[in-house]
């Protein structure tokens, strides 16, 4: 088992299911971590020569898919500078190129405020801001 000295388990891939020897924990097969490094290389490099783009903007330029792109920031492996026009709805946690609210909640709020629910909530968000970098989530 350990000839090579390293504690190595057989596990499955996370991102392709293929049974993989896993040293250091970890959850991707060789062939997966390498392509996952790439994209992230990529990415980090994209966002330093571009720090204002979007997620879209950053998907387009590198091929990585939003998703992906998503998962890291909200990781924390990619940290998003004060300028940068990437964020998370405060509603539904939804990714918006900047603002408070996606699209869909920015109506679903603007009809409970005409209809009167809602109206507290929008009070209580008043007093309360989100900094982009003091985020939890
Ligand atoms: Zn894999
Ligand atoms: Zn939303």
């Amino acid at each position: 088992m350990a000839e090579n000295g390293k504690n190595s388990i057989l596990r499955n891939c996370k991102k392709c299911n293929r049974l993989f020897s896993s040293v250091d924990g970890s959850a991707l097969c060789s062939r997966c971590s390498e392509d996952a490094d790439d994209g992230f290389n990529k990415v980090r490099e994209y966002i330093y020569d571009n720090p204002n783009s979007s997620v879209k903007d950053v998907s387009g330029g590198t091929g990585v898919s939003t998703d992906v792109i998503l998962q890291w920031i909200r990781e924390g492996r990619i940290v998003l500078g004060d300028h940068a026009n990437i964020s998370f709805c405060e509603r539904c946690d939804a990714p918006i190129d900047g603002g408070r609210f996606c699209g869909k909640c920015v109506r679903e709020l603007a009809e409970g405020l005409k209809s009167g629910i809602g109206a507290n909530e929008q009070k209580n968000r008043s007093g309360m801001h989100i900094k982009e970098h003091d985020r939890k989530k």
